[in-house]
C-alpha cells in the first residue's frame, strides 16, 4: 500500500476535529449524520446509492460528497451491515486517509475485524474505533443512543466531541473490538428477553389471557424486558411490525456473540439456543425484508397461538 496520498491533519492529541464525514446512511446512519450539522467547519456525507447523500445534503445541509472525499476527514464514522463491508470500504480508503484521523466505526460489527482495522490504521498513523450503537432508530433521530467504544482512550478523546452530537451515553468498554463484543451480547440478551416473553404471552393466551392485559401486569412487574415494554406493544401485539432494525442483522449480531463463547469455551447454553432460533426466524425471509419483531411471527408458526387480543 502507498501511503504517498496521505494528508496530514493535526495532532490528535492537541486538536479538535474541524471536519467530519458519516459513510452510510441507512435508518441509523441518515439520522446520526444529521446531529454533526453546524458542530464543525465541515460536515460531508457519503451513501453507496449517492442519491441519498444528495437528499441527506438537501434536508440537512451536509456535504454529499465521493468516498475518496469522505475519508479525507478528521473524524470518519461508518455505518453499515457488516464488518465485511466496512473492511471492504477501508480497503477504498486507505490511499486517501489524513494522519491522524480517527475512522469510528458504528456498525455492530465483529471483534476480531475492529481489531485488524485498528492494526491497519495504526500503520499509516490513524486510529479505528469500534463504536457500536443501541437505541434504535428513535433513539438515532433524537440523538441519545448509548455507545460502546473499543480502542485507545487517546482516539476516544478526539472522537468524543463529535460522538456526543448523537450520544446519549458513551462508555469506553476497553481495547479495539470490545465495543463490538458489548454490542452483541446486548442484542442476544435482547433476543432471549424477546423470545421468552413470546412464549410466556402463548401460555397466557392458552389459557384465555389477552397479551395486552398481561403486559399491562408484567411492565409493572419483575418480568418486564425492553421487549414487553417497547417490542410488544409497539409492534407484535398490534401487527404493526414496522421495518426498522432488519431480522437479519439481529441474526447476524447474535452470531457474532456465539462465536465469542465459542472462542473462550464458555458454556452459554440459553444464548446458543435462542440465537439459532433468531438464525432459523431470520431465514424465512430475504435479508433486509423483515424487521426483527417478525421472530415472534415464527414463533407463532410453531405454537399455532397469535400473539394478539382478542377482540
Ligand atoms: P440499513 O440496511 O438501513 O442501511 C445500510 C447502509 O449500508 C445503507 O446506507 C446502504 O447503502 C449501505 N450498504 C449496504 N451494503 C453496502 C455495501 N456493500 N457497500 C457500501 N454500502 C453498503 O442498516 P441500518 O442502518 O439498520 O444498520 C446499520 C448498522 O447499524 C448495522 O450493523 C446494524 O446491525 C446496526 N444497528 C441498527 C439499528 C437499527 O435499529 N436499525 C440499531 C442499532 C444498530 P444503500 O443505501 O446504497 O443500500
Amino acid at each position: 500500500m502507498s501511503t504517498n496520498n496521505i494528508s496530514t491533519n493535526s495532532d490528535t492529541t492537541t486538536t479538535q476535529p474541524k471536519s467530519v464525514s458519516f459513510l452510510g446512511l441507512g435508518a441509523m446512519g441518515h439520522h446520526m449524520a444529521k446531529h454533526l450539522v453546524g458542530q464543525f467547519e465541515t460536515v460531508m456525507v457519503w451513501n453507496r446509492s449517492f442519491d441519498k447523500a444528495e437528499a441527506h445534503a438537501k434536508e440537512f445541509g451536509t456535504q454529499a460528497v465521493n468516498l475518496r472525499q469522505a475519508v479525507t476527514a478528521d473524524v470518519i464514522f461508518s455505518c453499515l451491515p457488516t464488518s465485511n463491508i466496512v473492511d471492504a470500504v477501508i480497503e477504498q480508503a486507505l490511499p486517501h486517509l489524513s494522519t491522524n484521523s480517527v475512522w469510528a466505526d458504528c456498525t455492530s460489527g465483529v471483534p476480531d475485524q475492529a481489531k485488524a482495522s485498528q492494526a491497519k490504521l495504526k500503520a499509516i498513523g490513524c486510529e479505528f474505533l469500534d463504536a457500536p450503537v443501541s437505541g434504535q432508530t428513535s433513539g438515532a433521530d433524537s440523538g441519545t443512543l448509548t455507545v460502546m467504544i473499543g480502542g485507545s482512550a487517546e482516539a476516544l478523546a478526539y472522537a468524543k466531541p463529535a460522538i456526543e452530537c448523537f450520544a446519549g451515553l458513551i462508555v469506553h468498554v476497553g481495547d479495539s473490538g470490545a465495543g463490538f463484543a458489548v454490542k452483541a451480547v446486548n442484542n442476544t440478551l435482547f433476543a432471549i428477553n424477546a423470545w421468552a416473553a413470546a412464549e410466556g404471552l402463548s401460555v397466557l393466551k392458552a389459557h384465555g389471557v389477552n397479551p395486552s392485559d398481561a403486559l399491562a401486569c408484567i411492565n409493572k412487574a419483575s418480568g418486564q424486558s425492553f421487549a414487553t415494554l417497547a417490542t410488544f406493544p409497539d409492534r407484535i401485539v398490534n401487527r404493526a411490525f414496522p421495518k426498522t432494525f432488519t431480522i437479519d442483522l439481529m441474526a447476524k449480531d447474535c452470531g457474532i456473540a456465539i462465536d465469542l463463547q465459542t472462542e473462550k469455551q464458555v458454556p452459554t447454553p440459553v444464548m446458543a439456543q435462542v440465537s439459532s432460533l433468531v438464525r432459523a426466524a431470520s431465514n424465512q425471509h430475504e435479508p433486509g425484508s423483515a424487521d426483527f419483531s417478525e421472530f415472534a411471527k415464527f414463533y407463532e408458526m410453531m405454537s399455532g397461538l397469535d400473539i394478539t387480543d382478542e377482540k
